[in-house]
């Protein structure tokens, strides 16, 4: 058996994504900023995927600009709403612990620029509280960044009360929601956002494509210069087919959601229960509060590395703490912000099931997950030590 069970770090592309691109680079390959009819058909992909993109999160077309990716478009996010802050002296901004590197380090450089970061804990559970948001802004707040989901635990935060409050105190509110748009529902107008990041490649479309929405008067500014594509705002041909695949993609995940969530949440809680079963084991994230896709365990004595190691023996895709720090030996931020020490936090996994996945994968799973930990337990020295008593149990 093959199990793909890393969603979270990408998607497969959906047959939808993929019939919306051909045409766009068999036929319709013109630039949209030509002005025969071929570049003008082009024109009409774009802005018709531009108005899809929008629908999904109740906005207009005209508040979304593509961009590359998840990435950039919340480093664009963040450094427009710090530049307009900068022109009124506000140099505060108030984002969380465990945010995805693109908005954390973001948030470095602009330190590094004189402004002020002040990262909200997430708790045990994964969790912002509203009150500790309320207390953290202070007049020369200038932006909260606080993303929908997590990608690694998968805990859901409070965003229509976290907009309500910024919206309240005038403060812009971002929010990265790679995680989330095309999984769980987002509406622009009921979340009281300002500013959202969200990443084709994590909802079946292709990688590359992402998009910002920016709220009507938020002002933009531009990551990169060149020509006046996206209203100025974001320079370069336009990537039409990937447009075209992202819209797809996203309409096609948005129509389907419910229905994939109600599948989704049973395989998830039955996978959580059967991992609980494994001794000395931890479900990380709030149990409730969680994305149908997630499942996200620390297992005391093991390495997450060579966890996923042999999982993929076994045909099981997963990940442990960050895919992307692979090579440093510093375990997930994440997990050391909800609280995990770092021995725990090396022994982690990630499990992000696909709209497929069935039952059979979940017992598939379950079965070679306890398997595999019980056998890396076996030659684990530090799960002698836990074991003998000579070192005490953390979980
Ligand atoms: C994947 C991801 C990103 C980055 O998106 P890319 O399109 O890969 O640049 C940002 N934030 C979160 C929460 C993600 O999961």
């Amino acid at each position: 058996m093959r199990i793909y069970a890393d969603n979270a770090a990408t998607t497969k592309m959906s047959r939808a994504a993929i019939d919306a691109m051909l045409p766009c680079m068999e036929e319709q390959y013109g630039n949209p900023s030509s002005l025969y009819a071929l570049g003008q058909r082009a024109k009409e992909i774009l802005e018709k995927s531009r108005e899809e993109v929008a629908a999904v999160i109740g906005a207009s077309p005209r508040e979304i600009i593509f961009t590359s990716g998840g990435s950039e478009a919340d480093n664009q996010a963040i450094r427009s709403a710090a530049a307009s802050g900068r022109k009124q002296g506000k140099t505060h901004i108030i984002s969380t612990a465990f945010e995805h590197h693109a908005v954390l380090h973001t948030l470095e450089a602009l330190e590094r620029e004189g402004f002020t970061v002040t990262l909200l804990p997430v708790h045990e559970n994964g969790v912002v509280r509203t009150e500790e948001l309320v207390s953290a802004i202070r007049d020369d707040t200038c932006l909260v960044s606080v993303m929908y989901a997590n990608n690694e635990i998968g805990t859901i935060q409070p965003i229509r009360e976290i907009g309500a409050i910024c919206r309240e105190r005038g403060v812009l509110f971002h929010t990265d929601a790679v995680q989330a748009v095309g999984h769980i529902p987002v509406d622009v107008d009921r979340d009281n956002v300002d500013l959202l990041s969200a990443s084709a490649h994590k909802f079946g479309g292709p990688k590359g494509i992402g998009f910002l929405y920016a709220r009507k008067g938020v002002r933009l500014t531009s990551l990169i210069e060149g020509g006046a594509q996206e209203r100025g705002k974001r320079a370069g041909t336009e990537n039409v087919a990937a447009a075209a695949g992202m819209a797809a993609a996203l309409t096609e995940s948005c129509s389907q959601m419910a229905q994939t969530a109600s599948r989704l949440i049973p395989l998830r809680d039955r996978i959580i229960e059967g991992l609980r079963e494994i001794p000395h084991s931890v479900l990380n994230g709030d149990e409730q509060l969680r994305l149908p896709s997630n499942v996200n365990f620390c297992f005391e004595g093991i390495e997450g590395e060579s966890l996923l190691l042999l999982l993929d023996d076994k045909g099981i895709c997963a990940s442990s703490g960050s895919a992307c720090t692979s090579g440093s030996l510093d375990p997930s931020h994440v997990l050391l912000a909800i609280g995990r020490v770092h021995d725990v936090a090396h022994g982690s996994l990630r499990l992000t099931l696909g709209p497929d996945a069935t039952a059979e994968e979940a017992e598939y799973i379950i079965r070679n997950v306890k398997e595999v930990v019980e056998r890396l337990r076996g030659f684990s020295p530090v799960w002698r030590d836990l074991s003998s008593g000579k070192r005490p149990h953390i979980l």
